[in-house]
């Protein structure tokens, strides 16, 4: 561990690893009712350590602020993405999901800290209903599947996991150890 510390505070600036982050929680407006999720911690943590490239799916593929809330729904054909009055919006977020990531790759980003329970960034507790069997359950939003479909070597978190300055001091060392 000395020695990754010793790395890590070694980096100068135009070496720093970069990590893209839900735009949300830099304290960007850009939630679906208008507000932001800023989280201090993260921030402050991250802050001089790290490059960070704020992402936002649902605003970057043409929606607009605010915007009519959107679920996730399973069905025969795969996940969808459906606001509530019942607008499919899975392709348009797809597409720009796909060129956004094949973007993340050529710029060498290393790793990617995500939103909880959002139907885009979510990486554990995204709400799915499976229209197949009627019920609520837990998954993966749609910029997360396609991220780590593409990118699988790519350090990925949520929010809700890097609670602490040691969580995430210890997400940055694990991507600095793995070069
Ligand atoms: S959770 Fe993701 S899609 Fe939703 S506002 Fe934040 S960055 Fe945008």
């Amino acid at each position: 561990m000395k020695s990754v510390k010793k790395k890590f505070s070694s980096v100068g600036r135009s070496e720093l690893i970069k990590i893209a982050i839900s735009s949300c929680l830099l304290g960007n407006r850009v939630r679906y009712n208008g507000e932001s999720k800023l989280n201090r911690i993260l921030i402050e943590t991250m802050n001089d350590r790290v490059k960070l490239i704020p992402i936002c799916p649902e605003v970057e593929c043409g929606m607009d602020v605010p915007r009519e809330p959107a679920d996730l729904v399973m069905d025969k054909s795969g996940l969808h993405l459906i606001t509530r009055s019942g607008n499919e919006l899975t392709e348009k977020l797809i597409k720009w999901s796909e060129n956004r990531v094949k973007r993340l790759k050529a710029e060498g980003v290393k790793g990617i800290i995500l939103k909880s329970r959002s139907p885009s960034c979510g990486l554990y507790d995204a709400q799915i209903y499976d229209s197949l069997n009627k019920k609520w359950v837990k998954g993966m939003g749609l910029f997360t599947a396609i991220v780590i479909e593409h990118i699988p070597e790519i350090a990925v978190e949520d929010e809700a996991h890097l609670n602490s300055i040691e969580k995430i001091t210890g997400f940055i060392e694990r991507i600095v150890e793995e070069g």
